[in-house]
């Protein structure tokens, strides 16, 4: 069996229910997928339980089985994963690209809010104490090509903190899960919004110290409301009415500048996505953050 050239997902945190931004995204990934003839999957990245729930991650499966978004695989979640996570945890120790971290909040603080050298350099041993795991990046240029926003260039460390891969409180970090399960999924490409391209540097350079290729990246821009910010829960983004999938996914093709015409409004969400297949454009999208007008 070969491999397929293109396997993308749409991997939530449930801290909510989905809302039109992530619609968005989530339609974003499955149509790149769908034109290139690839696979989409679904991951919950419920990793934080002290911020995740399962009614949350309920919900938004709920939600893009209402919009006709169904996982090629059957959806995974990351909660159910720790031992994959430890043992890529051992094999960055092994590599030395891992050290214990024992700084705390007032540290940062007092280090103007980054992260001190030190512990890096002590490289401690578990001693009991509660500590967090911090992966330590080389100091490199990280340079990666977004597939819509084109040549990207990060300083590491002179900008970057070396990233918490495991929580002081035991958690394991999205910055390590999502690697993690990348790799393991054979995620060849991967559309997510734009407030993620930040830490693209991170995962770039924790895919290959676990001695992988890290998949192609293409960030969309993130949806705002009318104030600027971010839709999301902070935001209090309203969650997707699931009664009315046709209305949401006609107007998240109108976000991502796809242009579907007026008559597909009243067409039933599975032959708004056929079309949208079909004549999806990613350079169509607008690199710029879009705004919604939130009813
Ligand atoms: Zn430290």
């Amino acid at each position: 069996m070969t491999e397929p050239v293109y396997r993308g997902r749409f991997a939530p945190s449930p801290t909510g229910p989905l809302h039109f931004g992530s619609l968005v995204t989530a339609l974003a990934s499955y149509l790149e997928a769908r034109h290139h003839g690839g696979q989409w999957l679904v991951r919950i990245e419920d990793l934080d339980p002290l911020r995740d729930s399962r009614r949350a991650a309920t919900l938004i499966c709920d939600s893009l089985r209402a919009h006709g978004l169904m996982s090629d695989e059957p959806i995974r979640f990351q909660s159910q994963r720790h031992h994959t996570y430890e043992t890529a945890i051992a094999h960055l120790f092994e590599a030395r690209r891992a050290y214990r971290c024992h700084c705390s909040r007032k540290q940062l603080e007092e280090n103007g809010g980054h992260h001190p050298q030190l512990c890096r350099e002590r490289s401690l041993p578990a001693d009991g104490r509660p500590h967090a795991i911090r992966f330590a990046l080389q100091e490199q240029t990280a340079r990666w090509h977004d597939d819509l926003l084109g040549a990207q260039v990060q300083r590491l460390r002179a900008e970057l903190d070396d990233p918490v891969i495991r929580r002081k409180e035991g958690f394991y970090a999205y910055q390590l899960a999502v690697v993690v399960d990348d790799i393991d999924q054979r995620i060849t490409h991967v559309v997510r919004g734009s407030d993620l391209l930040p830490v693209t540097a991170h995962q770039q350079q924790i895919c290959l110290a676990l001695g992988h290729t890290p998949p192609n990246w293409l960030h969309i821009p993130v949806i705002r409301n009318r104030q600027g910010q971010k839709l999301s829960k902070q935001t209090h983004a309203p969650a997707l009415d699931d009664a009315r999938p046709e209305r949401n996914l006609w107007q998240a093709l109108a976000a991502l500048n796809q242009s579907p015409p007026a008559s597909l409004q009243t067409a039933s969400a599975a032959r708004i996505l056929a079309w949208a297949g079909d004549h999806w454009r990613r350079n169509r999208v607008h690199p710029e953050p879009g705004t919604h007008q939130l009813r």
